[in-house]
């Protein structure tokens, strides 16, 4: 048995966190988590050794990284010559997407992995398309660009849902992949289900899931090949929806509808499905995605970045959808920036405060994020769940004065000491205990861009 005693733990379903909680785990799952009362001193019953490590700082479950792009890492600071726009974005992305092989793109990964794990993110859904050789010749393995993702999470100590999209049109209107593009794409539905079937990884830190890029990637008649796929395995199944405004007006050109529209009549939507961005619905879309249950992944730096706008968040998490967040392009790695985000960008909206409470921006970057990714075990300190630690500093120039219960709007991911996955210690003192995370982050950049 593991022992820890964190100076604060947020507790489930706590509006703010609990000072000394004594939190215990083996065979990497929590087997008591009990608050220590009277001003530290144990409750009846427990019994505090000597071995327990102490947590000075905030302790919160782990936090999960529900949108990844791991390679889009690299572009982080580049793309911004002249005045950068969408696309001299994409162009650079394509230019590294073209240049990577299951080998640097391991390199790249397990760099991207080990910053997550630094901010404290103990799970990534990996939104993976970039699954084929140049040209879109297959590799002896098929699925090696998913294999190195797998290895690269293993390196990093963190757990991973590997989310194998399909890619296979260029639009909505049903136009041929070119160029770079071609790597992503496996001809249609039926032969992405077949490759993907093809991929059983046995390792415990992994699982699958299934995504369809967005409405420009896979034609309307095969959104219910992807999404059948997905719910006969029983795996999430996840989304990019609205991120701009130009794909509703070419959704809406070719099918009549909205995006959202087309994922409903066609059997995409549902409590195992997960929107990305969200980011421009109509009022009708968020009443289907919520009426439907369907998750939104809010991927607020990102979108600031690509000056993409902010969705309507509080509306969709009132009409029924539960929220989860990711970093997505990776400029920033750091779910404090993400979550307060959140909060921050309604505020911009409507010029009024106080839109959600510190203990959903928790529960979007925590239990939200795992259930999107198909862990329903994890994102809680509750016995039974997975042991996963993240414990923050209150001493840090952003957190001294801070109380505990506005972590989320002082913290940064710099801020983040102490990690545990599946009760092993990943991260400590500020340090990944494998992984020289700026040495190798330099090193497998400079590799694809050289
Ligand atoms: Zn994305």
């Amino acid at each position: 048995m593991t022992r820890w005693l964190a100076e604060y733990a947020w507790l489930p379903d706590h509006a703010e966190p609990t000072p000394d909680v004594l939190i215990e785990a083996t065979d990497g799952r929590l087997t008591a988590v009990t608050p220590l009362t009277g001003g530290g001193a144990p409750a009846a019953g427990v019994e505090v050794l000597g071995d327990a490590t102490r947590l000075p700082g905030l302790t919160l479950p782990g936090l999960a990284d529900a949108h990844s792009h791991a390679f889009h890492r690299a572009l982080r600071g580049r793309t911004h010559d002249g005045r950068g726009d969408f696309w001299s974005w994409r162009d650079l992305m394509y230019s590294v997407a073209a240049r990577l092989d299951p080998d640097s793109y391991l390199a790249l990964a397990r760099a991207a992995y080990a910053e997550m794990a630094l901010a404290g993110i103990t799970c990534v859904g990996e939104f993976h398309y970039l699954h084929h050789g140049p040209g879109g010749t297959p590799y002896d393995d098929p699925n090696a660009m998913s294999a190195a993702l797998v290895e690269a999470a293993a390196h990093a100590g963190i757990r991973l849902t590997v989310l194998d999209a399909a890619y296979l049109t260029a639009g909505v209107d049903g136009a041929e992949l070119v160029g770079p593009q071609r790597r992503f794409g496996d001809g249609d539905a039926l032969r992405w289900a077949e490759r993907v079937d093809a991929f059983r990884p046995a390792d415990e830190h992994v699982r699958l899931g299934a995504a369809i890029h967005s409405v420009r990637a896979v034609p309307a008649e095969q959104l219910a090949t992807v999404a059948g796929w997905a719910d006969r395995h029983g795996l999430p199944l996840h989304v990019h929806l609205s991120e701009q405004p130009a794909e509703n007006d070419a959704c809406r050109a070719v099918h009549g509808c909205t995006p959202t529209r087309l994922l409903a009549d066609h059997g995409v939507l549902g409590r195992h499905t997960t929107a990305v961005h969200a980011t421009h619905p109509t009022a009708a879309d968020v009443a289907l995605l919520g009426d439907s249950r369907t998750g939104v992944c809010l991927c607020p730096t990102t979108e600031r970045d690509l000056a993409d706008g902010i969705g309507p968040a509080r509306r969709m998490a009132e009409a029924g959808s539960p929220l989860s967040l990711g970093s997505d392009s990776h400029a920033v790695v750091d779910l404090f920036e993400e979550a307060r985000a959140v909060e921050l960008d309604e505020r911009l909206r409507t010029r009024k405060r106080g839109h959600f409470a510190a203990a959903e921006l928790v529960a979007a970057a925590t239990v939200g994020g795992h259930a999107a990714l198909g862990w329903g075990d994890a994102g809680r300190l509750a016995v039974g769940d997975r042991a996963d630690l993240v414990t923050v500093r209150l001493d840090s120039a952003r957190t001294a004065g801070v109380p505990p219960v506005g972590v989320f709007f002082a913290a940064t991911a710099a801020d983040v000491t102490h990690v545990v996955v599946d009760g092993r210690t990943v991260v400590a003192d500020g340090r990944h205990l494998t992984v020289d995370v700026p040495t190798e982050l330099r090193d497998s950049i400079a590799a694809v861009l050289s």
